[in-house]
């Protein structure tokens, strides 16, 4: 045991272990509780339906990971039968985890045919960017602004959500960002002017080249996810990662967000720029909620990277988790669902952008498919003010409707929910949503 602390003035105010549990377990700093006063408890689920412990039903309207929805049967089935024939990996090949690996590499473009599995998107991006410096030998990662890529160090390193939005970095406490983002170019990549940004990106690697920067390649969302599903100027990735790959550099695409069909017109979030990355990093709809994550990459940089002994997850790609991987891939093609995120994405996006033009709380709809973003603009679209957004969540989930805000200035609706949503359930969050705003 630990030794007995010096002083005993500590113990003599210190609640019973039981009471400090409870209390820990009150104060922990759960996301929704900076959203809602009482945030519902969550019991069940059924495709994009959820239902809390009182009884109340809510429609889902932001869970991307859960990309099938809840309560998916054939996945309780796969799980149920590979948990009974085999449920841990150790240093094999063993058939759920190559049937699962061979799946998902036949829908990665040609070329990219090395996956390795992991159990969370932050761990791919992890490993991708230690990928792109066993590939080149180099140490330097260019990442762009408003991104989020995952909270390891190494993914948390990159990550600029906050990195545009001084007042927001000073509310973190210093903790929260152990490490600063190194060239980082935190340009911007909307607006009017976007073919701009494409030339200013270009010219802050010619400057970078100058300072010596080794860079060792790029990592970015294919779509600003956390800038609120804001899509990239036509031509944009294409023109950055020639311009990485001219210095030697490596292309990564953080696909956590946006791929598997999400878009509804593509697979993975790169087709929507028409580039294609040397590293793809792919999490959280892949494994509808279980830990699952992946690097898909070439076999020359598989093979710079795959030193002996340079990685071992033990539970990464358990063949669980890769059952569930695999029956993702199957039921989104049985259930057509990427066709149904482009056709009920199109009647969202529409109704969304209705809304706009006859309620001035909101601004622009960015995003396509069922990632889809609106600006709450109260306050003004350069300073808006982020309780609006908030008051927005807050009355919707009276409404038994869930959506959380996003972006740098917490002012967006990120509207993501599971493929399985239907013209009824998107009618229904419309017309909620249109009620509240008419409050
Ligand atoms: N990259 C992106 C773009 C993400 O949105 C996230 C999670 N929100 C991550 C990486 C990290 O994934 P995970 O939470 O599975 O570690």
């Amino acid at each position: 045991g630990r030794p007995a602390p010096a002083s005993s003035s500590h113990a003599a105010t210190s609640p019973a272990p039981g009471d400090l549990l409870a209390a820990r377990v009150r104060t922990f700093p759960l996301v929704q509780e900076h959203y809602y006063d009482a945030p519902p408890r969550i019991e069940r689920g059924w495709r994009h339906h959820l239902l809390d412990t009182d009884g109340r039903g809510y429609l889902d309207m932001v869970n991307n990971v859960a990309i099938l929805g809840h309560g998916e049967p054939r996945i309780a089935a796969a799980v149920d039968r590979q948990l009974r024939r085999l449920n841990t990996n150790s240093r094999f090949h063993y058939a759920a985890v190559v049937e699962f690996a061979e799946a998902l590499a036949a829908r990665a473009p040609e070329g990219l045919d090395q996956v390795l599995l992991v159990n969370s998107g932050s761990e791919a991006v992890d490993l991708a960017i230690r990928m792109a410096r066993a590939a080149t030998g180099r140490t330097d990662i260019l990442a762009l602004t408003e991104a989020y890529h995952g909270w390891t160090v190494g993914a948390d390193a990159i990550s600029t959500s906050l990195g545009d939005n001084p007042a927001a970095l000073a509310t973190r406490p210093a903790w929260v960002r152990l490490l600063d983002a190194p060239n980082t170019y935190r340009g911007r990549h909307r607006g009017p002017d976007a073919p701009l940004y494409l030339r200013d990106a270009l010219d802050r690697l010619a400057h970078w080249d100058a300072e010596g920067v080794e860079l060792a390649g790029v990592v970015s969302e294919p779509i600003f996810g956390n800038g609120g599903g804001v899509l990239l100027p036509d031509g944009y990735l294409a023109g950055l990662w020639d311009a990485v790959r001219e210095r030697g550099g490596v292309c990564v695409s953080d696909e956590v967000q946006v791929s598997y069909g999400r878009l509804g017109a593509h697979f993975w979030g790169f087709e929507q720029q028409g580039a294609v990355p040397d590293i793809i990093a792919v999490a959280k709809a892949m494994g509808n909620g279980h830990p699952l994550g992946a690097v898909i990459t070439s076999r020359e940089i598989a093979e710079a990277f795959a030193v002996e002994g340079s990685f071992f997850s033990s539970a990464g790609g358990s063949p669980v988790s890769c059952v569930v991987g695999s029956t993702v891939l199957r039921v989104l093609d049985e259930d057509r669902l990427q066709d149904n995120a482009r056709v009920v994405g199109a009647l969202l996006g529409d109704g969304l952008r209705e809304l706009c033009d006859r309620f001035g709380a909101l601004g622009a709809v960015h995003g396509m498919g069922l990632y889809l973003g609106v600006e709450v603009v109260r306050g003004g679209p350069d300073a808006p003010d982020p309780r609006a957004a908030r008051e927005i969540c807050a009355a919707l989930l009276e409404e038994g409707v869930i959506v959380q805000p996003t972006g740098d200035h917490k002012n967006v609706l990120k509207i993501k929910p599971p493929l399985t949503i239907d013209a009824p359930a998107v009618e229904r969050f419309l017309r909620a949503l249109e009620g509240v705003l008419a409050r």
